[in-house]
């Protein structure tokens, strides 16, 4: 069986994003699933249009993600190679020339006005799909020689078939058919002597020997024209797979202004959300797996991968969903990748870790390990624990309607200054039996112990975080609120 080989194309002109994240990342999975090549191919053809650290972003956060290529501008196969289109507009042009050569393209000498005036006039007798008229493909030889040696500037443009049908066993749509006759002869080399992108993808992806291109809808439509110049000289084509639109909850494609969705990786990268649930999270959009779990993975996502399994409907990107899934890898983590993860997060300006015992603060930073939905989160949970909170009045007037809340806590400051052993079983024992001895539960008994204790309405376990605010603290909290 021929290896398959996929390959992730951007061009540098952004960031990568929830996108074209999903692009890259069915490709490594599909090409990991079959033990086949994943590669990255630099397609910065746009030269005015190219981002200067968009290639280094590009590869950072596709490694932090786990997105890894075999093959890459870091990691060169002569054979293959060269991975940035840029360093191969020699080759594009010698095969662009061998085309017109061989009477498949042809220089084409019409002014961009001229274009201009041609769609016009098409438009004027209502044809909307405008075409070139091929007003230089009558050029005789002379002609040609003629405008060539007065240096009169010309693109190369591909002689479309005509009357021919084109097929695409599109992975994800099944078959999709362009007729010939509704596409224009198109510009392959430029001017300046830089090949459009439907010219280099092709080179490119035969030169890599690229088996299956996996890629957005907003590609479908140039297929055909890729298509075209594969046949020109029978090179094998390779299996399309289109994938369906991302889009947001108004239905639009999703992209930087879509709500309260975060668009680039490096976003989610800065607020601390695990590059697992990303990855997980990424992998189900437009495509899904048998079972109906949720939770996966990136090696058993690319066990389970299945290429028939891409969705034909677009899928819609749900913010909460992912911070849900964020919350679930929080909890799968184990504690010593927690504690690693999330204390690079802390905000050390406010909160100096550095100066505390360690143990402690590994226990603190436990207390919200099943709590958080991403790493950053973690600092609205510390000031109580480093910082002289100011109990809020909404919390002392929440306080004053339960019960008789100071009587219990006057009986709670007493209980915890004479403990000898202040530890977690000691402070339950003595919240359980104060509920008895005052006759108060739930809500009430819970409610001002934690609001003075702890001076937060919210928390986890209660008597966790009493034993691990200490009881110096603590009591000085309680001294605060009587
Ligand atoms: N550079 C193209 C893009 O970013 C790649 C398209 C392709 O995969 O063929 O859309």
């Amino acid at each position: 069986m021929t290896r398959f080989r996929l390959r992730y194309a951007p061009s540098p002109t952004g960031y990568l994003h929830i996108g074209n994240t999903r692009t890259a990342l069915m490709n490594y999975l599909f090409a990991k699933h079959y033990d086949g090549d994943f590669i990255i191919r630099i397609e910065d053809t746009d030269l005015e249009r190219n981002v200067d650290d968009a290639i280094d972003s590009q590869f950072d956060n596709m490694e932090w993600l786990g997105i890894l290529a075999d093959e890459s501008i870091k990691h060169p196969v002569e054979k293959y190679g060269p991975y940035m289109q840029s360093e191969k507009f020699d080759r594009y042009k010698e095969l662009a020339y061998k085309l017109v050569d061989d009477g498949f393209a042809y220089r084409c000498f019409c002014t961009s006005e001229e274009l201009e005036k041609e769609r016009e006039e098409q438009n004027a007798r209502g044809i909307v799909a405008t075409k070139y008229s091929r007003k230089c493909l009558s050029l005789t030889d002379e002609q040609v020689k003629e405008k060539l040696d007065a240096n009169e500037p010309f693109n190369i443009r591909f002689k479309v078939p005509e009357n021919k049908t084109y097929t695409i066993n599109d992975l994800v749509r099944g078959q999709v058919k362009f007729e010939s006759k509704e596409i224009g002869d198109f510009v392959i080399l430029k001017t300046n002597g830089i090949p459009t992108y439907n010219f280099a993808v092709v080179i490119d992806d035969r030169d890599m020997e690229i088996t299956h291109v996996v890629r957005g809808e907003e590609h479908i439509s140039n297929t055909p024209r890729q298509i075209m110049i594969y046949e020109t000289y029978g090179w094998e084509i390779p299996k399309f797979c289109h994938l369906t639109l991302i889009v947001d909850d108004s239905k639009k494609k999703l992209s930087k202004r879509s709500g309260n969705a975060l668009f680039f990786i490096s976003q989610y990268k800065s607020q601390g959300y695990l590059p697992e649930a990303v990855f997980n999270f990424v992998s189900l959009l437009g495509w899904s797996p048998k079972e109906e779990r949720e939770i996966y993975t990136k090696e058993e996502l690319i066990k389970i991968f299945d290429e028939t399994r891409f969705s034909k409907s677009p899928s819609t990107f749900d913010m909460g969903k992912l911070k849900w899934m964020n919350n679930q890898w929080m909890k799968k983590i184990d504690n010593e990748y927690y504690l690693n993860f999330v204390k690079s997060y802390i905000d050390t300006t406010r909160f100096p870790i550095a100066n505390v015992d360690q143990q402690w603060l590994d226990n603190v930073l436990l207390l919200f390990k099943n709590e958080i939905s991403c790493a950053i989160e973690i600092n609205d949970h510390l000031d109580i624990f480093f910082e002289d909170v100011v109990v809020k009045k909404e919390l002392q007037e929440l306080l004053a309607t339960l019960g008789n809340w100071k009587e219990l806590i006057i009986h709670f400051e007493k209980q915890l200054t004479g403990m000898t052993e202040f530890n977690e079983d000691n402070i339950k024992k003595t919240i359980k039996e104060l509920g008895q001895e005052l006759q108060v539960k739930g809500k009430e008994l819970f409610m001002p112990i934690r609001i003075a204790a702890t001076t937060s309405e919210h928390g986890p376990e209660l008597a966790k975080v009493i034993c691990l605010l200490g009881q110096k603290k603590v009591l000085a909290n309680i001294q605060k609120m009587k």
